[in-house]
């Protein structure tokens, strides 16, 4: 990998001198300890796909040996099994702004999206409306346009910019992603959702890029529901569940579209009919995913003591490391596609180049390891509690190189 030897325009170091410094004090360098990463490169992809972090494989393997293979059915009852959607929701309630008891995990994103837009359409009669926007990710607006369709209503996907027009009074509920998968733009969350709630409807966020990464707030700024990954900034593993958010007030108003068993009030009694449990269980359809679940709970104590304002500090200071490698660099063919105001963007940051799948390919051939969105983004991604500035400034110069290679 090449070394980071020019200047700094904002600091008249080197990018390597100020990524050293920052390292010097940096309150999150201890948390590298819970990941494993293998050496000699940067991994760049954990928004897409957080590591490996230490506690996971003991984990699952205690939970295969000793609770699976030796307790057997007995581990329902006597052991976390049962409780952990609601319990490792609570785990993820401080990153996201929420209190316990609102947050639960289970399903996949889309999935969870879909669930809580049907509740919405329920809670709204009279308005056949859902509002999403055209820069949101893909699955999200099959998800959206199935249930629409299922709960007999439209799906209506506008611009980012026109969004406030299309807020009338047909409109039930508004999806939209926080973070933009492609640009890494940053949304504004509380204006929006006053908005939203200004035009009577609901608000439901997608967190997918934000939790783990980006303070979100949802008490502070009143939002009524949002899903989430957990196997991007919050390192879960392949396939991790989702999990979803439904503020305290409305827990009671809204019913589950798809009601399951261990959403009913008592699941063991097995009724005939549904009486949805109290609070956040009633969203729950089916029995937890016990190996994701122990997967989600290790990898979560990487976040204990970190705080969410903490790594959103790191991981500002990270992209504009990058960001200003790249620009001093002012290689032509290279352009920096997200907004260069940190508080503009999650903690990604995408380059535009005519020729992106060569770059990431010989990038990744050099140790940095980013990802595509085709035809021409580059997409890199900033894990504040395993990456150091110096790994971000040893990137952005190979990044740099490389694209002056293809040039
Ligand atoms: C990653 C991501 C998803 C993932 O959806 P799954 O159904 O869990 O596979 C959904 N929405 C957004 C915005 C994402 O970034």
């Amino acid at each position: 990998m090449a070394a980071p030897s020019t200047i700094c325009r904002v600091t008249g170091k080197t990018h390597l001198e100020r990524a050293r410094a920052l390292d010097a004090t940096d309150p999150l360098a201890p948390a590298r300890k819970h990941f494993e990463l293998p050496d000699g490169l940067v991994y760049l992809n954990g928004n897409s796909l957080g590591p490996l972090a230490s506690g996971v494989a003991d984990r699952v393997a205690k939970t295969v040996h000793e609770e699976w293979g030796t307790s057997l059915s007995r581990s329902w009852s006597q052991s976390w099994w049962m409780d952990a959607p609601s319990r490792i929701g609570d785990r993820i309630a401080p990153l996201i702004g929420a209190n316990p008891g609102e947050v639960l995990v289970c399903d996949t994103t889309s999935i969870a999206l879909a669930k809580l837009l049907g509740a919405a359409l329920a809670a709204r009669p009279g308005r056949h409306v859902v509002v999403s926007t055209n820069d949101n990710f893909p699955s999200d607006l099959y998800a959206a346009a199935g249930a629409a369709r299922l709960w007999g209503a439209t799906l209506r996907v506008v611009d980012p910019a026109t969004l406030e027009n299309a807020l009338d009074d047909d409109v039930a509920v508004c999806c939209i992603t926080h973070v933009d998968f492609r640009t890494g733009v940053l949304h504004d969350l509380p204006g929006t959702t006053a908005a939203v709630h200004r035009a009577g409807a609901l608000m439901l966020w997608d967190l997918c890029h934000s939790a783990g990464a980006v303070p979100v707030g949802c008490e502070a700024h009143d939002v009524d529901l949002a899903v989430g990954c957990t196997y991007k900034y919050l390192n879960a593993g392949p396939g991790s569940p989702s999990f979803l958010y439904v503020r305290r007030r409305l827990q009671e108003d809204l019913d589950n579209p798809l009601p399951g068993w261990l959403g009913h009030e008592e699941p063991f009694r097995f009724d005939l009919d549904w009486t949805p449990a109290q609070g956040i269980r009633r969203f729950l359809t089916s029995s937890p995913p016990v190996l994701a679940l122990g997967a989600l709970d290790a990898a979560l104590d990487a976040f204990e003591g970190a705080s969410i304002e903490a790594v959103r500090a790191k991981s500002e200071a990270l992209s504009q490391l990058f960001i200003d490698v790249v620009l001093d660099a002012a290689v032509p063919s290279l352009e920096v596609a997200s907004p260069r105001a940190a508080a503009r963007r999650g903690s990604q940051v995408s380059l535009r180049h005519p020729r992106a799948p060569e770059l990431v390919e010989a990038a990744a051939g050099a140790g940095v390891i980013g990802d595509l969105r085709p035809p021409e983004l580059c997409r890199f991604g900033f894990g504040p509690l395993y990456l150091s500035h110096e790994d971000v400034a040893v990137a952005a110069t190979t990044i740099v190189d490389v694209a002056l290679s293809l040039s």
